[in-house]
């Protein structure tokens, strides 16, 4: 019989995307989100059952009738500059939605969870590349949100022997090869989608914040990763749990950091398309460089980045962009 996996957040860009993975690995995977900032035509390996994770009585009726083995827990909001104007949003959803589906899991004896957390938990780092031994000093409500989540994780896990792994994303990107599937925010902040944007001419050009950072080209290095191969680190992560693990804190990143300039030489490259650019100020919140120091993860999970060279990424995105295009 294959194992159920409850996916929160199966509706939204990477979970959705893990939800293929994990269905492809012999896995049920079972999307429960509210489809706020989720996308039901992108639930496509398993049943959907829409549900905020504050439904406590919804959640419990959920993991009572599909009896989940593990969870893989992406539900949450992940807008910096919303979470410094709204703070209450990012603690309530995601603290808080996170406590009552460790109170649902914790009531139903499911024991292990793999967590969506982010490198924005490390703010500005002291060192880079960074390792998972850095100091955590979020700059923001939604780092900090994060990190609190992680931390209740650790308590759980002396506490009760819940076993969890939180996978710290570095800069999430491309698509799935397929084209069944891709980045779809609303609105779009990400450098990738909005240079893709400016390629198609949908924009009339890419605004370039900051251009004086201490980095080689001056504009600010952060290390992209494919969606797909952060998928995969997500099974790879359950199975360890699945298998006894207690789990712990990862960094997923692929240790090659590209400057914002890098990535809009690589679209040109890939698109064949000029694209034009404006400088603009610093955004406020963004460190010069960030890039993981993946040894850690190569290690624990036996996994590698495979798909995340820069010009593959926007490859795939691009394709993905493309085919959105003309459906619409
Ligand atoms: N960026 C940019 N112009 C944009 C969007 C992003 O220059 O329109 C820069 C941003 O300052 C950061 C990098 O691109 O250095 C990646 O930003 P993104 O929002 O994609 O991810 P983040 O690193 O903030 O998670």
């Amino acid at each position: 019989m294959a194992q159920t996996i409850l996916v929160t957040g199966g509706a939204g860009y990477i979970g959705s995307h893990a939800c293929k993975t994990l269905a492809r690995a012999g896995f049920v995977p079972v999307t429960y989100d509210n489809l706020e900032r989720g996308h039901a035509a992108a639930v496509k390996w398993g049943p959907l059952e829409q549900g905020d994770l504050q439904d406590r009585a919804r959640l419990d009726a959920v993991i009572k009738k599909h009896r989940p083995a593990g969870v893989i827990h992406f539900a949450a909001y992940a807008y910096v500059g919303e979470s410094v104007e709204k703070p209450d949003l990012y603690y309530r959803n995601n603290v808080g939605g996170t406590m009552s589906l460790l109170d649902a899991l914790h009531a139903a004896n499911v024991d292990c969870l793999v967590f969506s957390s982010t490198c924005a938990i490390y703010g500005a780092p002291e060192t880079v590349p960074i390792p998972e031994s850095q100091p955590c000093h979020p700059i923001n409500p939604y780092g900090r949100s994060k990190l609190m989540i992680e931390q209740i994780l650790d308590d759980y896990r002396q506490a009760y022997g819940f076993r969890s792994y939180a996978l710290r994303y570095f800069n999430a990107a491309g698509a799935d090869p397929d084209g069944e599937i891709g980045e779809c925010h609303d609105p779009e902040t990400h450098l990738i989608p909005l240079v893709l944007d400016a390629a198609a001419g949908l924009r009339p050009h890419i605004s370039v914040f900051g251009n004086d950072y201490p980095t080689p080209d001056g504009t600010c290095i952060r290390d992209y990763i494919h969606v797909c191969d952060l998928a995969e680190a997500h099974v790879a992560a359950l199975r360890n749990l699945l298998a006894g693990d207690p789990g712990e804190g990862l960094n997923l990143g692929t240790g090659a950091g590209h400057s914002v300039k890098d990535v809009i030489a690589a679209a040109e490259k890939v698109t064949g398309r000029k694209i034009p650019t404006a400088p603009a100020r610093r955004r406020p919140g963004d460190p010069p460089a960030l890039v993981a120091d993946p040894a850690r993860v190569r290690e624990v999970l036996a996994w590698e980045a495979r798909r995340s060279g820069i010009e593959e990424i926007i490859g795939d995105a691009w394709r993905w962009h493309q085919a959105q295009r003309q459906a619409k």
